[in-house]
């Protein structure tokens, strides 16, 4: 294995270099070169993110902040290392507003149960969006049945964005958060975030923002945008799966009770009486997992290694690329074509069910999702009962884009459209 300072300096000019960092794009399917398109799913792990799960089981293991010996100190250390590094990668003001989880939907569930739950009344109202994936729907219908409260949905033109009109129409005396993506895993469309908050915040309402696509995809600044609340998963940054972050103001981290109870998250425990912990550590009841935080510190300085900006630029250019060359097959429509769009094309082909169509191309090396991507209501929207849906990551190219339209191709010869 490369010495880690190696695998940390990718070039930033050439996505071949990018390519050599990520060990499983060596792999064959169906004795095919792997075209990995299914991103918006799991992103890949470069060298660097294995090699520090790796490191830190071989060389650090042992639990946090409890421990007096020097592995624990260790662990501890890297551990809330890792977590002042994410502060930074979003620009949260302290390391503290970091709090860890198993992933943007434990994250908009502990948002939903432990700010909203104990807050709400009958008759409040929830806006989220038309565009969400059900991990920003489920846990709020959870909440409206608890409490009484009611979901308000803004709904989305036809190209998949968000109609600006409708969200400050719905917005009423009792409507008390909003929730929404930042960018659509179904559909691509990123929302307008500094806009919805600031018409939020005008009403006093805070603003969860769901991430889980955009933090591999845009530069996130939650102090620029204003938002409350930011979630996102380490897996669909090139981090490991069973990590991800809640992104919180420090107020309101210290307002709310606590999610779960156990260790940890206590700073004195009586039968009669329990002290909590201070913030973020008061919502990380339990063993968290140590190696997929430092792995997911480890993903971000290798995003950082390239530049987000760098990455971005590179990912519009394939997708401008990819809508072209797609455009042109007879049969095929778009779902999802909004102005402001990234990583994700999702279409239908005439005649064809999605689930044939990635069958079929996952036979010819091409990896990508085909179904509903946890967004039935879009589905509804757009009249479809699934798309096929191919997302990029940085180390794409134009020839896994021109390996999906020959695969295309060759669908259409089988189904004879
Ligand atoms: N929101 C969006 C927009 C997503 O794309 C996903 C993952 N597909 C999630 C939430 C849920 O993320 P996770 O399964 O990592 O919790």
């Amino acid at each position: 294995m490369k010495p880690i300072e190696q695998m940390q300096t990718p070039d930033p000019r050439n996505v071949e270099h990018w390519r050599a960092d990520f060990p499983i794009l060596g792999e064959r399917v169906h004795g095919r070169p792997l075209v990995y398109l299914d991103n918006g799913a799991t992103t890949q792990k470069p060298a660097a993110v294995i090699y520090a799960e790796n490191a830190y089981y071989r060389h650090s293991n042992a639990n946090v902040h409890r421990g007096v010996h020097l592995l624990s100190q260790r662990a501890t250390d890297s551990f809330e290392a890792a977590r002042a590094k994410i502060a930074r990668f979003i620009n949260a003001q302290r390391p503290e507003e970091i709090v860890f989880v198993r992933g943007t939907t434990e994250a908009i569930n502990l948002v939903a149960q432990s700010y909203a739950r104990p807050q709400i009344k009958p008759g409040d109202e929830i806006l989220i969006s038309a565009m969400e994936h059900h991990s920003n729907i489920v846990p709020w219908q959870l909440v409206c049945e608890q409490t009484g409260a009611a979901l308000k949905v803004v709904p989305i033109d036809d190209t998949g964005a968000l109609d600006a009109d409708a969200y400050e129409r719905l917005f009423s005396e009792r409507t008390r958060l909003v929730a929404m993506t930042h960018l659509a895993n179904a559909l691509g469309s990123i929302n307008p975030v500094e806009r919805i908050v600031a018409g939020a915040h005008a009403r006093g309402v805070p603003v969860l923002l769901d991430g889980a696509q955009a933090i591999a995809h845009l530069p996130v600044d939650v102090r620029a945008i204003d938002c409350d609340f930011y979630a996102f998963s380490g897996h669909k940054v090139y981090g490991p799966t069973g990590i991800g972050v809640l992104y919180a103001r420090a107020a309101l981290l210290e307002a709310m009770p606590p999610w779960q109870g156990g260790g940890d998250m206590i700073r004195s425990v009586t039968f009669e009486k329990t002290e909590y912990n201070e913030i973020p550590w008061k919502f990380e009841a339990g063993t968290p997992n140590i190696a997929g935080a430092i792995a997911l510190g480890a993903a971000l300085d290798y995003v950082d290694s390239i530049g987000m900006e760098v990455i971005a630029a590179h990912e519009n250019e394939l997708l401008a690329y990819a809508t072209d060359a797609l455009r042109v097959i007879p049969g095929l429509r778009f779902i999802g074509t909004a102005r402001d769009k990234a990583s994700i094309l999702s279409f239908v082909l005439d005649g064809v069910h999605a689930h044939d169509v990635g069958t079929i191309l996952d036979h010819h090396g091409i990896a990508v999702r085909a179904g509903h991507h946890c967004a039935m209501p879009v589905m509804q929207r757009f009249g479809v009962p699934a798309t096929v849906r191919a997302s990029l990551a940085l180390y794409n190219t134009h020839q896994d884009i021109d390996a999906l339209i020959e695969g295309l191709g060759k669908v259409r010869e089988i189904f004879g459209t």
